[in-house]
């Protein structure tokens, strides 16, 4: 039986704000069945592109990415809001609606080389997925395909991510 995952979607009117519509992936992720499935259609994006290593920016990123990890039988990697990783780091800044972002990650996460997927829940602006890749490839890593459960069409994130390959499961 294949999974329509817009199902487990909750879309949530003027959240955070008046005029926003979020697109909650909570219920999705609570259901063991439709949360497998969505692992699976990304184990099998990352086996065509040979993954060798997964990285995701805090904190959804980490829900999407960590069990693809585990299914390829490759590490994780997490990029993090600052004040949270204790050894040396690389960072990358990026703007939100009002001000700027900073994204840290250790400077051993990726190993030169090595084939990186990028992995968050969804692609909105694509300042967060922009700043994670320009990290990975600061420490020689190869961003092989990103991979979100959510692109957000309206705000054109794939733009400032034009030269990499983009793997959704669903858009609105
Ligand atoms: P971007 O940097 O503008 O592409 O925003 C993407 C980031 O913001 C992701 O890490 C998402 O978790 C979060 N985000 C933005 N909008 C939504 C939403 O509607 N639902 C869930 N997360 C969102």
């Amino acid at each position: 039986m294949s999974i329509n995952f817009k199902d487990y979607v909750a879309s949530v009117p003027d959240f955070p704000e008046v005029g926003v519509t979020f697109r909650d992936i909570s219920p999705l992720m609570s259901d063991g069945e439709a949360y497998a499935a969505a692992t699976d259609e990304i184990v099998a994006y990352a086996k065509d592109r040979g993954v060798e290593m997964i990285v995701g920016p805090e904190a959804r990123g980490f829900i999407v990415g960590c069990p693809v990890a585990y299914k390829l039988g490759v590490g994780f990697a997490p990029a993090r809001k600052k004040g949270k990783l204790p050894r040396p780091t690389v960072s990358a800044s990026y703007g939100l609606e009002y001000g700027q972002s900073t994204l840290y990650m250790h400077k051993d996460a990726v190993k030169p080389g090595q084939r990186v997927l990028v992995t968050d829940d969804l692609l909105a602006t694509g300042g967060t997925i922009a700043a994670t890749i320009k990290m990975v490839e600061e420490l020689g890593g190869i961003v092989v395909g990103t991979a979100f459960l959510i692109e957000l069409n309206d705000l054109n994130g794939r733009e400032k991510i034009k030269d990499y390959d983009i793997f959704k499961l669903m858009d609105y």
